[in-house]
């Protein structure tokens, strides 16, 4: 009997080590690529090319102005363990990123060549209004290099994630082969989705349109629409009581019908021009995280089109009428 209950005490140690080694084994297997992004919708798409093998944090949030954020300790702990950093640049965040790597002190992200620094956009190939003369940020313009916002236009999701699935594979060789596939398959489900918007799209190509920000220059640009003004003189100076007035003027004269901003952007002087022009104001999201719902940047643009189609609907139909 006692030979026995040691015998069974034997099997039980002996299987739990076997399991503490399998779990330790499964650990070192599933160790994750720490991945930190200054703006949602690059963490949304390294979640699609990374899946289970990464852990993401985003910095800004998606209903936050990424051209300044408040540069919290926390984010210097959280970079101080990245593995890859992917941010938007063209200096978009140069008012708070540079000082929160600076503070991580992690080698990984503090060069620029380092692999675990992407800067994003490197794997645009069209930049637009890069400007020919040299711009002096001390004025308030804060696209110094180009405009930054170039996710705004789906196409150019394809090309970020083909740079960050690049990216992973360098920095987690063993799992190229996972990266790649996921890569592929989001490319072909962002396609599908990019032909069905650009359907939805096509009635209104043309449409003219004034926005908050110059933010939207990419998508208008994918959906053929035409920005005729903008509510902010130059991209980060806010607008003067001329401006708006002049601003006004024009659209009435050149019947503008549609006025755009993100949520972060003061919504009065949106309304009231709105409201004297008799056009639409739409608040859109510009970002993953914008709104609860927009979780995906495929989610993203499914609400950006859904929200402008309906709103060119109403507008056409009443100028028709
Ligand atoms: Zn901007």
């Amino acid at each position: 009997m006692k030979f026995c209950n040691r015998f069974i005490s034997f099997v039980f140690i002996a299987i739990s080590f076997l399991f503490l080694l399998i779990f330790m084994s499964s650990r070192v297997a599933l160790a994750e690529v720490r991945i930190v992004t200054s703006v949602p919708d690059f963490a949304a798409i390294a979640q699609e090319i990374g899946a289970d093998k990464v852990e993401i944090k985003s910095i800004a949030k998606g209903y936050q102005d990424p051209h300044f954020v408040d540069a919290k300790p926390i984010f210097v702990r959280d970079l101080n363990r990245a593995d890859l950093l992917i941010y938007q640049g063209l200096d978009l965040e140069l008012g708070w990123l540079p000082v929160l790597i600076t503070g991580s002190r992690n080698s990984k992200i503090t060069s620029l060549s380092s692999p675990g620094r992407l800067d994003a956009s490197t794997s645009i190939s069209n930049i637009l209004e890069v400007p020919t003369t040299r711009v002096d940020r001390s004025m308030g313009d804060i696209h110094s290099f180009g405009n930054p916002h170039y996710t705004l236009d789906p196409r150019n999701g394809i090309l970020v994630a083909r740079g960050i699935a690049a990216r992973l594979m360098q920095i987690d060789p063993e799992n190229s082969t996972f990266y790649e596939e996921n890569y592929k398959d989001f490319s072909r489900r962002l396609n599908e989705k990019i032909k069905e918007w650009d359907r939805e799209l096509a009635p209104y190509k043309g449409t003219e349109v004034v926005t908050y920000h110059k933010s939207w220059i990419y998508f208008t640009n994918w959906a053929g629409f035409k920005e005729v003004g903008w509510i902010e003189p130059k991209p980060g100076i806010p607008p003067s009581p001329s401006h708006v007035a002049n601003l006004i003027k024009n659209m009435v004269l050149m019947n503008v019908k549609l006025v755009i901003a993100e949520s972060y952007y003061p919504q009065k002087t949106a309304r009231i021009i709105a409201e004297k022009t008799g056009s639409v104001f739409l608040v859109l999201p510009s970002s993953v995280g914008a709104t609860e719902e927009i979780s995906t940047y495929i989610d993203l643009f499914d609400t950006i089109v859904s929200e402008i189609t309906i709103a060119l609907k109403k507008i056409n139909k009443v100028d028709s009428a």
